[in-house]
């Protein structure tokens, strides 16, 4: 098969070990640089170029796409698609992901546990605003934040309310939300394949003064049991989103799993040395069925 991986770069980990995968199961793989590709949207003959030529065939695609490119990634993937190329996640669902509120909401829609959400616009209604999550401490995310930045505890309800009108009166869309106190400054991250948990870490903040397990603020991760709950609503999350490859983020909480998060390129460098697990290697099986499941179902035989 021919693979391409739209990467900014090549020597970022999980791209390395994306190509370092394919080659080892006898595939070709070629890392593109999605923001290089420039596309020609004409009627029946949807074409991408790239670096002054027509971009080759591929069978499948691995969409890597950074949350400052999203826009542009997204319509790469998407004239992919167009060019009926089998991508490992979608133009639709990669949207719906950096969505934060977005994913919330369709998550909530089909009953999986969330902490408590509120989203506003006028700064009328905070008072309110904050009883509804439960007051304070409580939390305030920008909506298209990533890897910790952007998210703020707060302790006091004088300190959420000017915080919240600060973020309004800046025109900068948040979400306000319940404290998972008892999380202890610890998730879950739940590295979504298919219809499978490949792998699961445990991140725990750097120190008690913070509650942000990102691994880029400084968190530490570990293999991590999961229970068949945090099991089964992971793969539900990630699929109710509409991705086949997912990093979901979940809470322990004291009324069960809760989840944060569903990202969908999530970094293989943290999970792959917490857990010692070929993840790179399952999404490259992943395509491998995919596209016999895809090839059998055109020749009918499937
Ligand atoms: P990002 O997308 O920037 O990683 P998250 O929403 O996942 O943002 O938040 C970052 C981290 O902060 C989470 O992984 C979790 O450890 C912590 N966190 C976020 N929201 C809450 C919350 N409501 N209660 C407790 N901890 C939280």
């Amino acid at each position: 098969m021919k693979i391409a991986i739209l990467s900014r770069k090549r020597d970022l980990y999980s791209t390395h070990r994306l190509v370092e995968a394919a080659k080892k199961r006898g595939h070709k793989a070629d890392v593109i640089d999605t923001l290089r590709c420039y596309m020609n949207i004409t009627s029946a003959r949807p074409t991408i170029h790239y670096k002054g030529g027509e971009l080759k065939a591929y069978d499948a695609v691995i969409p890597r796409i950074g949350s400052s490119i999203t826009f542009y990634g997204a319509a790469v993937v998407r004239q992919l698609e167009m060019m009926s190329v089998f991508c490992v996640n979608d133009s639709v669902a990669i949207t719906r992901a950096r969505d934060k509120l977005r994913s919330l909401q369709l998550l909530s829609k089909k009953g999986i546990g969330l902490p408590i959400t509120g989203f506003a616009h006028s700064i009328d209604e905070i008072q309110d605003l904050i009883k509804m999550v439960g007051g304070v401490p409580l939390v305030i995310k920008f909506l298209e934040g990533t890897q910790g930045i952007g998210v703020v505890l707060v302790e006091t309800a004088k300190a959420a309310r000017s915080v919240i009108e600060a973020f309004l009166g800046l025109k900068v869309n948040i979400m306000v939300q319940e404290y998972i106190k008892e999380a202890s400054g610890a998730d879950i991250r739940c590295f979504v394949v298919g219809d499978k948990v490949v792998a699961a870490m445990k991140r725990q903040a750097k120190s008690p003064e913070e509650f942000r397990s990102n691994l880029h603020r400084g968190g530490t991760a570990s293999a991590v049991e999961i229970t068949p709950e945090e099991r089964s609503m992971a793969i539900r999350a990630a699929h109710i989103i509409g991705l086949n490859v997912a990093g979901v983020d979940i809470v322990r909480s004291n009324r069960g799993p809760l989840i944060m998060e569903v990202n969908a390129s999530p970094g293989l460098e943290g999970i792959e040395k917490a857990t010692g697990i070929d993840v790179a290697g399952a999404i490259i099986e992943f395509i491998e069925q995919s596209t016999e499941v895809d090839k059998n179902r055109s020749s009918g035989k499937g």
